[in-house]
């Protein structure tokens, strides 16, 4: 039984209110406030007539911790379910030890001005949140989040040591756009078009962007050509696994989507350094976000399949062991269920979850904590329940790279 409030209207934020609607005994009042209230109306709207519940909204603009206080204390949550974008992490961090409120979020710290992710900003926050008794859980979506737990779950009931982790997430799903990112398109690109990393044998290891491919066949999704890329979890799995020698991440791109994606980037529409336009500053890469299909938009058309997992190798009694976990999800039922595709579904699942655990006091300890040093035995136990079922494999192969 609590009061909840959630920040961010968008793709995630929206599947968040519904899952949270839907979790009635955990959530009894729910705030949704974002940077534009018509955007959090119209998911009320949606909310009500697909879960026949009634939500409260708010304009808020989160960059300023003092307006969040301001509503935190008006509404007084237990909890802060942060869905905006990560530049807000910090103040909103701000404003809830400012209040006595617990946090929860989906992606990490990101200055507006350098497209750099680390969790150094907010691990920072662990003294404070600890002394101040509250609970602060940091990337519980997908991935981060849900892949994490694989992790931590497969350290826990299938290994004595984890060697090597693969992390591949595949979208096999078409939009019927010529060009669209699934979550919000600048912090998408921003990820994308960095330079790819991985850990290997103690020290990070860099590679040109989306210079490494390997095909590799996704149940329920075929034969996709998936990249090594840098993600955010790669940092705190290197820190929270036991005997690791290797961490990457892949993710599938089509032939499409990277030849507009080098046609963006060559023209400089990728830029984040602003330029001068008809006497004002503008940054290219929001720009271009204003001219691309929302994420929250592609739902309604969107067919095919998503399928993210963890292929994990390590030792288990003595013995080498080959262990992979994955969950297949389907654009068409997220868009019957709550109206969203599977890339904020998948995401904004976990996070509900993760807030209802909490709120529950079963994820409850002071600090600031990556979703794997949480036990993975509940989440597990109800995330199919929620509609993210997961499946276990003992692959024979290796891994094709
Ligand atoms: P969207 O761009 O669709 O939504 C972001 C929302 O935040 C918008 O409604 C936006 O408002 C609002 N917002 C932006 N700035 C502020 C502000 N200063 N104050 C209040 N609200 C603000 O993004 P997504 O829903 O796709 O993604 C949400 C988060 O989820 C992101 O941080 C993203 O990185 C993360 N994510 C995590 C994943 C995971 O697996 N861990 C996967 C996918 C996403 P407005 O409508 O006015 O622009």
């Amino acid at each position: 039984m609590a009061r909840v409030l959630i920040i961010g209207a968008g793709g995630v934020g929206s599947v968040v209110t519904h899952k949270c609607a839907q979790a009635k005994d955990t959530f009894t009042e729910i705030l949704l406030a974002s940077r534009t209230e018509e955007k959090c109306k119209a998911i009320a709207k949606d909310v009500k007539k697909l879960q026949k519940r009634t939500i409260k909204t708010a304009a808020l603009d989160a960059d300023n911790p003092k307006n969040t206080i301001k509503l935190i204390k008006a509404w007084q949550p237990e909890l802060v379910i942060n869905v905006a974008l990560p530049y807000q992490d910090l103040a909103i961090m701000d404003a809830c030890l400012a209040t006595g409120t617990h946090y929860l979020d989906t992606a990490n710290y990101e200055p507006k001005d350098k497209a750099k992710f680390e969790y150094k900003w907010q691990w920072a926050y662990k003294k404070k949140f600890e002394k101040a008794g509250l609970t602060a859980i940091l990337g519980c979506g997908f991935d981060p989040g849900q892949t994490n737990i694989y992790c931590a779950w497969a350290q826990k009931h299938h290994f004595d040591e984890i060697h090597s982790v693969d992390i591949m997430d595949c979208n096999a799903g078409s939009h019927g756009k010529a060009f669209a990112t699934n979550f919000n398109p600048e912090i998408n690109i921003r990820e994308i078009t960095q330079r790819g990393k991985f850990w290997e044998d103690g020290q990070w290891k860099e590679t040109d962007p989306l210079s490494l491919m390997t095909p590799f066949d996704f149940a329920e999704c075929g034969v996709k050509d998936m990249y090594l890329m840098y993600h955010e979890e790669l940092e705190s799995l290197v820190k929270n696994l036991k005997g690791l020698k290797r961490i990457r991440f892949w993710m599938t791109f089509g032939q499409q989507y990277l030849t507009h994606l080098r046609v963006l980037e060559n023209v400089g529409m990728t830029s984040i350094k602003p330029i001068k336009y008809e006497g004002k500053d503008i940054v290219p890469l929001q720009f271009l976000k204003a001219v691309l299909p929302k994420p929250e938009s592609l739902g309604e058309n969107y067919s095919g399949k998503t399928n993210i997992g963890c292929w994990i190798e390590g030792v288990k009694n003595g013995q080498f062991k080959r262990y992979y976990i994955y969950n297949v999800c389907d654009h068409a039922a997220c868009w019957k269920e709550v109206h969203s595709q599977a890339i904020s579904y998948t995401t904004g699942v976990p996070a509900m979850l993760g807030a209802k655990l909490l709120l529950d006091g079963i994820w409850r300890k002071p600090g600031v904590w990556n979703v794997e040093q949480m036990d993975p035995d509940p989440f597990m136990a109800d995330i199919g329940n929620w509609g993210l079922p997961w499946v276990e494999t003992a692959p024979e192969k290796p891994l094709p790279i």
